[in-house]
């Protein structure tokens, strides 16, 4: 894909950020801008007013996210003959992936020549470019973009031990548990989780996510690091009360850790970056408040020991993820709660949470 000037730049448009979600856009106008009367075009006007909103949602969203202009209407109040032209563009409300952006044009002398409001989709990665190959499920790559095709999911249970003691368990009695998710269970940062219907309580586990970058097959723990990619923020969302049925039947824990939205993942950031995964503090707050916190490096098996362990029993390929399991203060989700997942060093990952509705799909 050859390099294009940003849309403003080709238009001839000076960007001015006014703050986080307030951007002037200023054009000086030539005469291919005007008609036969000297009278600024409206395509002009409503281009000009496009860019001032978009870059106004443009700096109030991070900046690995990206947005695309939904919708705009522009009512035009009358014409002018002016030097210049300024757009105001300001951000109204943001959603999960939607902004709400509104903003007027006016010339020289302050006329008000045209007002405008529109909204934005809001995606926290950047778009597969046209021709390449639909990689539906990935993560992301903070910095650089680039998505990682996600195969398997592999999660270990209790490797925290006051999580252990917390549901119920002999903190140390033998290794720790292995399951593993459908990658169908992603759900990336501004995302949701849909809560089944009537399938019991979904509870939230926080958790620190390595990305294998290298595949390997029983990779010795003195290599594991070699094999890692990076490190997000996820959540090992879990229908709680179908996993201990599940657990008194001795059933598999696959419907209950695998639904549809059950894995929420984070921006993933380089393991140059952030090293062995250890000694990160990692938090979970829901609607504002602390739920879970503690050090990763309180895990009883560290990463290389996950890896080692995760690759003699399945062989690891590039875009499998292995989540770490979690500490303790796991509990319940209900509909209209944020969930605010950090891992020091690592990211961010804020997530909605919603009643499951097969019919919206
Ligand atoms: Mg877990």
């Amino acid at each position: 894909m050859s390099e294009m000037p940003p849309f403003h730049e080709y238009l001839g448009v000076t960007l001015e950020r006014r703050g986080d979600g307030e951007v002037d856009a200023v054009l000086a106008l030539a005469p291919h801008h005007r008609n036969r009367r000297g009278v600024v075009h409206g395509g002009v006007v409503a281009a000009l007013l496009d860019t001032a909103l978009g870059a106004a949602v443009a700096s109030a969203i991070p900046k690995e996210w990206w947005c695309a202009t939904i919708s705009l209407s522009v009512q035009f109040l009358q014409g002018t003959q002016g030097l210049h032209l300024r757009a105001t563009g300001r951000v109204r409300r943001r959603g999960v992936q939607v902004a709400f952006a509104s903003g007027e044009v006016k010339d020289d002398a302050g006329r008000l020549i045209a007002t405008a409001e529109g909204s934005w989709h809001l995606w926290p990665h950047r778009p597969t470019p046209s021709g390449a190959p639909r990689a539906p499920h990935y993560v992301v790559m903070r910095g650089s973009g680039e998505r990682i095709e996600v195969g398997k999911i592999v999660a270990v249970g209790r490797n925290y031990a006051e999580h252990i003691a917390e549901m119920g368990h002999e903190p140390n009695a033998g290794p720790p548990v292995l399951f593993v998710k459908p990658s169908t269970a992603l759900v990336h940062d501004g995302g949701e989780v849909r809560i089944p219907p009537g399938m019991g309580s979904v509870h939230h586990e926080v958790e620190m996510v390595v990305v294998i970058g290298k595949p390997g097959r029983a990779i010795p723990a003195e290599a594991a690091l070699e094999h890692v990619a990076g490190y997000a923020v996820g959540l090992d969302m879990t229908l709680r009360d179908v996993q201990a049925e599940a657990k008194k039947a001795g059933n598999p824990w696959a419907v209950a850790k695998g639904f549809d939205t059950s894995a929420p993942v984070s921006l993933v950031a380089p393991r140059e970056e952030v090293g062995d995964g250890s000694g990160l503090r990692l938090t979970l707050t829901v609607n504002g408040e602390l739920r879970q916190a503690d050090s990763t490096s309180r895990m009883i098996h560290g990463v290389p020991a996950l890896v080692a362990l995760a690759s003699k029993l399945f062989t690891l390929e590039r875009g499998d993820l292995v989540f770490t399991g979690t500490p303790s203060g796991v509990g319940p989700v209900s509909p209209g709660d944020r969930l605010i997942a950090e891992l020091e060093r690592v990211g961010r990952l804020e997530i909605g949470v919603v009643p499951d509705d097969p019919a919206v799909d």
